[in-house]
């Protein structure tokens, strides 16, 4: 992606609509974690965000690792619960790959280093209604699209972002295995993710800034309707 600066420029933009995002749906995530958590969610990564947005705003100076290195670690320190160390360590530990600069090459090397870091300090597999289940099948499609496919990276995105909400839908009538939700049993099932649903909302924002700072166009709708988080009685999904 264009120079180091252009790079940087991406970052920070990436950072600054991650936050924006995340506050606006900060009651819909709050929602979500009140039917099977402790109505957190929606605080923790608000306020997570946008220290990590802050912390690098008007940086010139650092490499796009050291940029999203800073993110990782700010998030550590801001974000409680499950969530601070998943999201923040994650981040934190795969920016490594991006010693040489953002390309097609190292965003799948971040994604697959990422998923692979949250897998190993969550200990969720896939199906345990979290995070992993928007992100499991992103990171497929994202390498899969790259590497196999040969498409350009935007368009592999715009099709990762759509597996992830596909992700979110599929936690909906699990069983929670994992987190505060594990505590609820049965009850969990019926219920939609929160931790998979702002992961969703990330790779939205990443998309629409990749949108902006790659050339061409995405071939998926990448705004697709909010899904509901309850089916409505009688209705269709
Ligand atoms: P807490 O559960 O500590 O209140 P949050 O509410 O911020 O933290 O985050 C809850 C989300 O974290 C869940 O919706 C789920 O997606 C994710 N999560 C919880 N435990 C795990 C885990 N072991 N592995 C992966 N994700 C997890
Ligand atoms: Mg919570």
């Amino acid at each position: 992606m264009g120079d180091e600066e252009r790079q940087r420029e991406a970052i920070l933009a990436a950072a600054e609509a991650v936050a924006d995002r995340l506050e606006a749906e900060k009651e819909h995530l709050t929602d979500l974690d009140s039917a099977i958590g402790d109505a957190d969610h929606g605080s923790n990564l608000t306020r997570g965000f946008r220290a990590a947005a802050d912390a690098v705003d008007g940086d010139t100076d650092s490499t796009p690792e050291e940029l999203v290195k800073k993110i990782g670690v700010t998030l550590i320190s801001k974000v409680g619960g499950a969530s601070g160390p998943l999201y923040g360590g994650s981040i934190m530990s795969a920016s490594q790959t991006l010693e040489d600069g953002l390309t097609a090459e190292t965003s799948v090397a971040f994604a697959e280093a990422y998923l692979e870091k949250v897998q190993d300090r969550g200990n969720a597999h896939l199906g345990a209604k979290t995070m992993v289940d928007a992100l499991t099948p992103a990171v497929h499609t994202y390498k899969k699209s790259i590497e196999v496919d040969e498409l350009p990276p935007l368009t592999a995105l715009a099709k990762a972002t759509t597996a992830a909400e596909r992700g979110v839908e599929f936690t909906v009538p699990l069983r929670a295995q994992k987190g505060r939700a594990s505590f609820l049993g049965w009850r969990s099932v019926g219920h939609q993710d929160p931790g998979a649903t702002s992961t969703w909302f990330i790779m939205q924002e990443l998309l629409d800034v990749a949108d902006e700072y790659l050339e061409g166009e995405t071939d998926v709708d990448a705004r697709s309707p909010t899904i509901p988080d309850e089916t409505p009685e009688g209705g269709e999904s």
